[in-house]
Formats: C-alpha cells, sequence, structure tokens
C-alpha cells in the first residue's frame, strides 16, 4: 500500500480538487491547506454544488441575484487562494439529495481535474450538520472511489481517474491536522472575499487569528 501523503507540502501532490457544497465552505474549513499545496505549484480546483443562493438575510434580493454575487466573491477568494478553476454547478441550496445524478457531476469533475487528493465534507459526524454538507460528502467519496476510476461506470463523463486520496474536514475523528499560520493571512483575506456573509470584517479577522490557524482532515486512501 502506497504511504500516505505526509501533508499539503508533499511533492507527490501536483494537482488537487475542492468539492463542498456553498461559497465559503473551502475558506471556512481548507484554504489554509489550498495555499500551502498551490505555493509549491500544484494546481487545485474548486466544485461547488450549490451557488450559495439562500444565503441571505432578509428577503429582498432575489435567489438569482445572490447566487451571482456569491459566486463572484467565491472567484474573487479562488483569485487569493491561487486557484484558476472553479466550477458552478447551480443546485438549489439546502435542497442537495444523494443520487446518481450529482454522483455523475462530481465524477465529471474528478476526471477533468485528475486530482491526487479531494477535499470534501467528512459525512461521518453527528446530528446538526448542514444537510447539504452531508450531502456532498457522501456522494463526493463515492464518485472518488470507485465511480471516477471504473470505466464502465458513467463512460459518458470522462476517461476514468484514480485519486490516491480524499481528506475530509467537519468530522470528529480527524487523523490529519496541518498548521496553516504561514499563510493563515492570507486565508482571511479569501474568506473576506465573501462579503455578503460577513457582518464585521474586523470582528471576523480578531477571531480567525485565533481559531483558523489549525486545519484538521480524516486522511482516507482511495487506492
Ligand atoms: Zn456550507
Amino acid at each position: 500500500m502506497p504511504k500516505l501523503f505526509s501533508g499539503p507540502e508533499d511533492r507527490r501532490i501536483k494537482r488537487a480538487l475542492c468539492i463542498v457544497a456553498h461559497p465559503d465552505d473551502i475558506e471556512f474549513y481548507c484554504a489554509g491547506a489550498v495555499l500551502l499545496m498551490t505555493r509549491h505549484g500544484a494546481v487545485v480546483d474548486f466544485v461547488l454544488a450549490t451557488s450559495g443562493d439562500k444565503g441571505a438575510r432578509d428577503a429582498s434580493k432575489s435567489r438569482a441575484k445572490v447566487a451571482r454575487i456569491r459566486e463572484r466573491e467565491q472567484e474573487m477568494a479562488a483569485d487569493v487562494l491561487g486557484v484558476k478553476r472553479v466550477a458552478f454547478l447551480r443546485h438549489p441550496d439546502a435542497e442537495l439529495v444523494e443520487n446518481l445524478e450529482l454522483r455523475e457531476e462530481f465524477v465529471r469533475e474528478i476526471r477533468t481535474s485528475k486530482p491526487d487528493v479531494v477535499f470534501t465534507f467528512d459525512p461521518n459526524v453527528p446530528y446538526r450538520f448542514h444537510p447539504d454538507h452531508r450531502v456532498v460528502g457522501r456522494v463526493a467519496l463515492d464518485a472518488a472511489w470507485p465511480s471516477a476510476r471504473d470505466p464502465l461506470t458513467f463512460p459518458k463523463a470522462g476517461r476514468p481517474h484514480e485519486t490516491a486520496e480524499a481528506w475530509c474536514f467537519g468530522g470528529v475523528q480527524p487523523t490529519l491536522e496541518i498548521d496553516v499560520g504561514d499563510v493563515l493571512s492570507k486565508k482571511i483575506e479569501a474568506r473576506l472575499a465573501h462579503s455578503s456573509q460577513t457582518r464585521s470584517p474586523a470582528s471576523l479577522m480578531r477571531r480567525w487569528r485565533a481559531i483558523a490557524r489549525v486545519e484538521k482532515f480524516h486522511q482516507v486512501n482511495l487506492r
């Protein structure tokens, strides 16, 4: 069995793909690891299942308008993180369900990006976890292994690809802890790009300097 990657700076990691539910999920859970990867030249892509079209505090804007704003914010955050490709699948926010259509979409993204590492939600979480996060975690893992690997599964969704590892965040039993102190200010800058989701940038900055320095993952071998 191949040795697990030692962390985001492992030079064997050439490509990674983050599969998440909403704009700002990446900044919250794994932006430091993404920065440590792009800093050494790895290519990282993002896939968002929804555009967070219900993420507004009042009903004055249409869902389409909220989605447009949040996609733009995610693209600005990606820019800060050194990420060029952001795919929006545009499913309705808070309505994701586990089905084969979503799995095929994720398979297509995995086969396009050809990642060594897939970042996604740990689906093994206690109650009171956003249902979209649970669905994305389960479907992304099923897409990475075995669906994307097997040529007879979703043959129209691109050429097969074997992903080495999944790094799952938000769970209760992390096995990999990463100190992202070196890139913390850029991580916070990326989070602040989501200005529609930020009431007070100053207090967010203060809080994140204290709490956002360590990122935790459950590292899963998929080979
Ligand atoms: Zn989310």
